[in-house]
């Protein structure tokens, strides 16, 4: 039982690795997260879910209890929302297809983008990323973008080739309605992703009534301000709240600096032991 891991226990529910636009691999992940104090993560790459088997595990001498997860993208209105989804133990198939599925697109897409972008020295998308084994991402074409010098930095290659608005990526076709639907069919728990207050107030109804349980409220990044709205507008809807560092492990950047008590996500974690 997750809630017998002690009220001390610090949690991250929001976390990348290499199998999308993480640094460091799901196994290295966890040894960071091991040694950095943490007691319960989630692995949360976009459209993937890891082979780490989900429980209790014994990670450098020390107790860590892994949950399932997965960030999932999916438009609503014309804009991409991510959705993080938990689950209570091992990960269904059906879930699984959905996330191959969602990965076989991004390589498409990543492809298209490279055909669009028309420039030397960019490598197309590889065998493992068009049988939905990694998640290629934006920011793997803004690094490619670095590497064969055609952008200074990561920034500079988001704002003049990959970002929205440059529009060489193709859009994402899988409505985030549909996501939040399948992944309760699937049995997960969603949560939605470092939503933002205009956000919450145009469509955490309809998101509501289609079958979202939570909303991501709790992260270093998130003023006192939009965490009291976020907090309030969950209370309102009777959702719980996540929270997490969304760590990828780039420049240095240290997992477990931020961490979570458990009586800050208690309906979370009690909607997980009851699923
Ligand atoms: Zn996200
Ligand atoms: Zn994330």
């Amino acid at each position: 039982m997750l809630s017998s891991l002690g009220t001390r226990s610090r949690i991250d529910l929001h976390l990348h690795t290499t199998r999308s636009d993480g640094a460091f691999s799901p196994e290295e992940t966890l040894l960071k997260c091991a040694r950095s104090g943490l007691d319960i993560v989630a692995l949360t790459d976009h459209d993937l879910v890891n082979d780490i088997t989900p429980g209790l595990r014994r990670v450098d001498d020390r107790d860590l209890w892994v949950i399932a997860g997965a960030e999932i993208s999916g438009m609503h209105e014309g804009t991409e929302y991510h959705l993080l989804v938990y689950f209570p133990g091992a990960v269904p198939q059906r879930f699984r297809a959905l996330c191959q599925q969602q990965c076989e697109q991004r390589a498409q897409r990543y492809d298209i983008a490279i055909q669009t972008l028309s420039v030397s020295g960019l490598v197309a998308s590889d065998a493992s990323a068009r049988a939905g084994q990694r998640a290629l991402t934006r920011l793997h074409l803004a690094q490619g973008l670095v590497t064969a010098g055609h952008a200074t930095h990561i920034g500079d290659a988001f704002s003049r080739f990959v970002g929205n608005r440059a529009g060489t990526v193709p859009k994402l076709t899988l409505p985030y309605t549909e996501a939040i639907r399948i992944a309760n069919e699937c049995g997960g728990l969603t949560s939605w992703a470092h939503p933002n207050p205009d956000d919450i107030e145009r469509h955490l109804s309809t998101l509501v009534k289609a079958g979202l349980h939570g909303v991501e409220a709790l992260r270093p990044t998130t003023t006192r301000r939009t965490r009291n709205i976020l907090r309030r507008a969950a209370k309102r809807h009777g959702l719980f709240l996540t929270g997490g560092s969304d760590w990828h492990g780039w420049a240095g950047a240290q997992v477990g600096l931020f961490g979570l008590q458990i009586h800050e996500i208690s309906g979370f974690i009690d909607a997980l032991e009851a699923a």
